[in-house]
């Protein structure tokens, strides 16, 4: 774990359903700039804030992160947090999860912590954990993701829903199975509470090199998850009945051609997010996962 340095710049992004939280942002903008932290705010924000009167005169606006940032605020829900990872990508700016959204696991903040939060940038008391991303590779001849990287998985779907897939994998050029599902879940630490869980996979600390495969709805009784090392390299093959079948980043889903293969390995970049010193992983698997409950 290391702490974060004291934020000169700081980006803000986030999605477009901002309305109930308008006078929240404002106040954070506000505090920001009370703490002389300067700002950046992504374009598409920016177009939903202008109309609103929230001052954002002396806030750049951007389109790319600006690698002069310390820090970025997610603004949105788990989903909006995934996608400003992958934005930062490899400039490895950490990244705070600010919950206007609904679950917000990764989001974990709520818009009333702002001043708090805003202190703890300021003053390098915060935290910062790396987590591990996933990299897709497709096949020469096939069209791949504008951006190749996961947060939380890369998921192999069938297209519709007709029949299973069958997914044949080898892990560092060895054969593991064909899973013959409706899918198959090549997950991180961090995307292990999301799609993972909800098929039947583990939850792994969010900080642990590993990578886990969950089949959905196997045809079989005999699979069971399987967490590897973050190093195997993962190559899956996928054919079906239908002519397609689809690749999903963190929700984001393309297609590829049936009997087509991807390979999936750990990305040369570690994301990394921020949180409260006194934070603990097992707070938010109790908050927000009920983890334990009886
Ligand atoms: P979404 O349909 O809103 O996501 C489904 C739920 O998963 C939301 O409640 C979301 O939280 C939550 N979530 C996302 N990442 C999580 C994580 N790492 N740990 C715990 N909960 C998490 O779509 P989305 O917001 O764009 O998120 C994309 C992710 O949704 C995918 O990467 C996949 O993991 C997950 N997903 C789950 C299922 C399922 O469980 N059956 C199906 C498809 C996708 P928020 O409400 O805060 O967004
Ligand atoms: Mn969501």
């Amino acid at each position: 774990m290391q702490t974060l340095p004291p934020v000169k710049r700081v980006i803000i992004a986030g999605n477009r359903r901002q309305q109930p939280y308008f006078k929240e942002i404002k106040e954070l903008i506000g505090y920001l700039r009370q703490s002389k932290i300067e700002i950046s705010i992504e374009r598409r924000l920016a177009e939903t804030l202008s109309p609103t009167g929230i001052d954002i005169a002396d806030c750049r606006i951007i389109d790319t992160p600006d690698s002069d940032a310390q820090a970025a605020i997610s603004l949105g829900g788990d989903g909006t947090f995934l996608r400003v990872a992958r934005w930062i990508g490899p400039l490895e700016i950490p990244v705070l999860g600010i919950n206007t959204g609904h679950l917000g696991f990764l989001a974990r903040y709520t818009p009333e912590e702002t001043r708090e939060l805003v202190e703890m940038l300021k003053s390098g008391v915060a935290q910062v954990e790396r987590r591990i991303a996933l990299e897709v590779e497709v096949e020469a001849a096939c069209e791949g993701p504008e951006l190749p990287y996961a947060l939380n998985e890369v998921a192999i779907l069938k297209e519709d829903t007709s029949s299973m897939i069958n997914v044949h994998v080898d892990i560092a050029g060895h054969f593991l199975a064909d899973y013959m599902a409706d899918g198959l879940l090549i997950s991180t630490p961090t995307g292990s509470t999301g799609y993972n869980l909800s098929s039947g996979g583990p939850i792994l600390l969010p900080t642990l090199d590993a990578i886990v495969l969950t089949p959905i709805a196997p045809h079989s009784l005999t699979f069971r998850p399987l967490v590897v090392s973050g190093d195997a390299e993962i190559e899956a093959q996928t054919t079906s009945r239908a002519s397609h079948y689809r690749v999903s980043l963190d929700g984001v889903s393309f297609l590829l051609k049936e009997g087509s293969a991807v390979k999936v390995r750990k990305a040369d970049f570690t994301p990394r997010v921020i949180r409260a010193p006194h934070d603990s992983f097992a707070d938010t698997l109790r908050a927000k996962l009920l983890w334990g409950m009886r």
